[in-house]
């Protein structure tokens, strides 16, 4: 844990393993905080706010940029520390380190747009706008991205003049901890960022009751999701929630069939499958199914799956076994039920760690779990389709609706995927890329709110208006 810019155990003097996802062996131990902690990292931020709202923004905003280099500096060694506690490949892990670094050099160079207004009332006076911020924040971060989360939720808190209090996924504690000691060298003032590691719901939901917590930000699972902002209600706090996702892509057949199975392959199977905007679900046109299903089998059978500290590896394990349990569930329910025809993969790798291969199933029922569920893990369902109506009806037939995407050159399918995908995000000929400057989140159960852009800063501060009378 980090309260006050110092490690400190916890109050209960507790700790619990981290494990490596790969082999399943304990990789670290961290305390195991309780209330008390939350009690005491929310009393830290209380008392780093009033200097640290003080100072300019674009002298927070350089600290932010000195932190951004800091990390390009150690990425190699912090992609370490994720692959073995992630799992994820080497080459993935050091691209969220890149990813964090430019969050926050984003945050840093949008500082300047954090200032007042002057409104002229005719009449009356005039009325002058404050931006303030909100206090002290939280951050609940998930173990898929735990990093470039990190850095959405940390950016826009920090630059705005909030302080925070962030809690770790239990089993992705060491990055986030690294990365905010890094913050901490680069001149954040002690108790401005604190780290309270321990179970969701014990320290998670203590921190969305606390009441001198002004905003709670959230990544996770629709169901935590709803716990959180049921907590936070009683206190008013202000909430953004990134919920779960079942992005589906729809492919046109007027596409290259191979480059775009290739991406396909590229976003369902990033991570292990374990992104909250993976493309989820596949929606092919008929006329270009058999052809196109072909080149997917020839793609996933090639993945190779291992350790993500090899350098060979495509898709690292499943991060933890509840999530291995899930997978392997929802595809032998479809299976079992016929919902499905299995084409590769599906099968339980007998071996230490939390694996499980590539997966490509066809001819996917649109009552099967594989659609209707968030399948977080390495799984491709496909669906053949007849026309774009059909694809864009099912496409929308989740509770879900954080991202889509649609593959054509036919500039009509744009405009009727773009004003019929009930989304958040919609991508055309990309999908799960989501770069800091633009306003990312989803509608429906997939969350409240916006991370990324401008959207994220404003969030982050509260007006007060003064109105001078003439
Ligand atoms: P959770 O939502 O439980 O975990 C996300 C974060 O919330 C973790 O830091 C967790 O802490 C914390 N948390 C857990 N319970 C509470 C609570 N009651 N109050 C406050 N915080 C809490 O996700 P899981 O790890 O259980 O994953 C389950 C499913 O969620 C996945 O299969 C996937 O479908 C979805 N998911 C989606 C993500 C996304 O990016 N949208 C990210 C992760 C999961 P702790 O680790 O200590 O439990």
């Amino acid at each position: 844990m980090l309260i006050g810019g110092r490690r400190v155990p916890s109050a209960t003097g507790g700790e619990f393993d981290v494990m490596d996802p790969a082999t399943e062996s304990v990789i670290a131990r961290v305390p195991i905080g309780g209330v008390e902690d939350v009690g005491a990292a929310v009393d830290a931020a209380e008392e780093a706010l009033e200097p640290w709202a003080s100072m300019s923004p674009r002298e927070r905003g350089l600290i932010l940029h000195r932190a951004a280099e800091m990390v390009r500096t150690c990425a190699d060694d912090l992609a370490i520390t994720l692959v073995r506690e992630q799992g994820k490949p080497l080459e993935e892990a050091h691209g969220e380190m890149m990813g964090f670094a430019n969050a926050m050099e984003f945050y840093a160079s949008i500082s300047g747009a954090i200032k007042g207004d002057l409104i002229s009332l005719p009449g009356i006076g005039e009325a002058h706008v404050y931006r303030e911020p909100l206090g002290v924040c939280a951050a609940i971060i998930p173990w898929n991205v735990p990093a470039l989360i990190m850095a959405w939720k940390v950016g826009p808190a920090l630059v705005t003049g909030n302080t925070l209090v962030l809690k770790p996924a239990s089993t992705t504690p060491l990055t986030n901890l690294a990365l905010a000691e890094l913050l901490i060298k680069a001149g954040v003032p002690s108790g401005v960022i604190n780290v309270v590691t321990g179970p969701g719901d014990t320290v998670g939901q203590a921190l969305a009751s606390h009441p001198g917590v002004a905003k709670i930000s959230f990544t996770g699972d629709t169901a935590t999701g709803r716990k959180v902002a049921e907590a936070a209600a009683p206190t008013f706090k202000a909430v953004t929630l990134e919920l779960g996702g079942s992005d589906p892509a729809i492919v046109c057949d007027d596409v290259d069939i191979e480059k775009v199975a290739s991406a396909v392959v590229k976003y369902r199977f990033y991570n292990c499958g374990q992104a909250c905007t993976s493309l989820k679900r596949l929606y092919v046109m008929d006329t270009i199914a058999d052809e196109f299903i072909a080149s997917l089998e020839r793609k996933v059978e090639a993945l190779k799956m291992g350790n993500g500290m090899d350098p060979e590896t495509d898709i690292g394990p499943l991060n933890n076994a509840p999530q291995k349990r899930q997978v392997i569930e929802q595809v032998r329910a479809t299976l079992e039920s016929d919902d499905g025809v299995l084409r590769v993969g599906g099968w339980n790798p007998e071996v230490p760690g939390h694996f499980y291969p590539p997966t490509l199933i066809t001819e996917v029922d649109p009552t099967s779990r594989l659609l209707t569920e968030e399948v977080f893990g390495p799984v491709l369902p496909v669906v053949r389709v007849h026309g774009l109506e059909e694809a864009i009806g099912q496409a929308n037939g989740t509770s879900y609706g954080l991202g889509s995407s649609i593959w054509t050159n036919d500039v009509d399918a744009i405009r009727m995927a773009r004003e019929g995908l009930r989304s958040g995000m919609v991508w055309v000929n990309l999908h799960l890329r989501v770069p800091v400057e633009v306003p990312f989140g989803g509608v429906k159960a997939s969350g409240l709110g916006r991370e990324g852009s401008m959207d994220a800063l404003m969030s982050h501060l509260r007006t007060k208006t003064v109105i001078h009378s003439r």
